[in-house]
């Protein structure tokens, strides 16, 4: 059931409804709505929208932009959260909307003038006149709920006409598309079970290396040059550049004399070179496990091995490796690969850390029969992180309907936790943040399959249960297949802060 004020505001929102709901209208301004809300049916736990225009209070908000509330303000400092907003704001941007997510405010007057500033001071992105009431008879009722407002009036462009009916006709147009995301937010509402895979997130090569960016920001302020992302997730690396650090490519964007970060995933001796050359400061977040494959790289190179590097092209680890002895190692990316590879002398191998462990098993074995004396790594290369959080996710993926991976598409641990998923024969999704959760995949879906890649920040997972939490009520299971203690010193430059 859509809640929507106005007659126009219904009339947008009827063509998608058609055949999946219902429009109920309830009159324009907080008297009315107040009313209606007390005739909502008691007990009814159907998914209800709150629909219609709205007046922007922050700036950047345009006409024809959707402001999906996070929650509902009434003005006298109570709220009611509407958790599933980040799923039905991705959904609105997928369908092409300009959207915000946060606070809406209900009030009980048109809003002029230095008012809107005064409110906006108080974290509202917009305001209306109706929804408080009605979202919280809603969610009293049991029902999932969801609001969004379609903009008309900004702190720039206040009611005024003629500018008023172009930006109605704007939002009306927003209207129309968002109904049909209404109707796909409505068909996954229900209960469900959410499998938590366990290890997941961070791992201790991660939480050093941020640290280290943390604590060299405090120790020389910023700027703090990082030489690629410190570790592979975009909400990460967008946090600490908010918080001064800059993140290049190569260290010819490095000014002479400056401090750099190398990332978590390990660095080609030229690298060093080339930053000893230009006179900077290097403080080295590479991850010790990583660190370990390289001083094996250059033992076995050393001895005269050809070294076989099972890894992914392309990959900032597997380049840094391989630049440990380029004219020794060879990449090997598959069993293909490995089968047809001609090599002669000694031969050993290695592994990027990262990788999924069955896969990189079968182009070893098939190493080992190519290369019968093959000589190998002391202990297994792919890490504890990356072993543990593939276990993990094989104990849920199986009992889930559709795995959902939080973790950014260069993750390569992460993508190696969907193809796990995957090979359980369970449909699996990598995402980096509830927004990227398609509400095609939930549907019928009643056990999600949840993990996280060794890089992805746990409150990301928390946030995807609040966001699924919204959809109806949530049964959350923790599967801990073992438990993780490992933690890296941090290096000298930055200890002791
Ligand atoms: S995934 Fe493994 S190798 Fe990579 S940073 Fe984490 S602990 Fe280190």
């Amino acid at each position: 059931v859509v809640l929507t004020p106005l007659r126009l505001e219904a009339w947008a929102l009827s063509a998608a409804l058609a055949g999946h709901g219902e429009t109920v209208r309830v009159g324009y301004g907080l008297r009315r709505a107040t009313a209606a809300a007390e005739r909502l049916p008691r007990g009814a736990d159907r998914p209800t929208a709150v629909a219609g225009f709205g007046g922007a209070l922050a700036p950047g908000i345009a006409a024809g932009d959707v402001v999906v509330a996070s929650e509902v303000r009434d003005g006298a400092g109570s709220a009611v959260p509407c958790p599933s907003a980040s799923l039905v704001a991705g959904e609105l941007r997928r369908a092409g909307l300009s959207v915000h997510v946060g606070p809406i405010l209900t009030v009980d007057r048109v809003v002029r003038g230095a008012e809107r500033g005064r409110l906006a001071a108080s974290g509202a992105l917009a305001v209306d006149m109706e929804s408080y009431p009605l979202v919280r008879a809603a969610q009293a009722a049991g029902s999932p709920v969801v609001v969004i407002r379609a903009i008309v009036d900004t702190p720039d462009r206040p009611l005024a006409r003629p500018v008023t009916a172009q930006a109605s006709l704007a939002a009306w147009r927003s209207l129309r598309r968002a109904g049909r995301v209404l109707v796909r937010w409505a068909q996954v509402a229900g209960p469900r079970r959410v499998l938590l895979a366990s290890p997941r997130s961070f791992c201790a090569g991660v939480e050093r290396a941020i640290e280290i960016v943390e604590r060299a920001l405090e120790l020389h302020g910023p700027p703090v040059y990082v030489r690629k992302q410190i570790v592979h997730n975009v909400h990460v690396v967008e946090d600490l550049r908010q918080r001064g650090a800059v993140f290049v490519d190569e260290l010819d964007q490095v000014p002479a004399g400056a401090t750099v970060v190398f990332s978590a995933h390990g660095v080609a001796p030229a690298v060093r070179d080339d930053a000893q050359r230009r006179g900077l400061s290097v403080i080295d977040a590479s991850c010790p496990l990583v660190v370990k494959v390289h001083n094996e790289a250059r033992r076995f190179a050393r001895r005269g091995d050809t070294v076989l590097f099972i890894g992914h092209p392309g990959h900032e680890e597997t380049v840094g490796t391989v630049g440990e002895a380029p004219d020794r190692m060879r990449l090997v990316s598959s069993v293909a690969q490995a089968r047809e590879i001609e090599v002669s002398g000694p031969v050993s191998y290695l592994m990027q850390t990262t990788l999924a462990v069955d896969e990189a098993t079968e182009i070893a074995d098939a190493l080992r029969e190519r290369f019968p004396s093959l000589d190998g790594p002391s202990s297994e290369d792919i890490c504890y992180a990356t072993t543990n959080r593939q276990d993990a996710l094989r104990a849920v993926a199986a009992d889930a309907d559709v795995v959902l991976v939080v973790g950014s598409q260069n993750s390569s641990n992460s993508k190696r936790l969907v193809e796990v998923a995957e090979r359980s024969g369970t449909p699996a999704f990598l995402v980096d943040d509830a927004t990227e959760i398609d509400l095609g995949w939930l549907r019928g879906a009643t056990t999600v399959g949840l993990t996280a890649g060794a890089s992805a920040p746990p409150a990301l997972v928390q946030r995807v249960v609040d966001n699924l939490a919204g959809l109806g009520p949530v049964e959350v299971t923790e599967r801990q297949v073992t438990e993780e203690s490992v933690r890296f010193t941090l290096p000298k430059e930055v200890r002791g802060t």
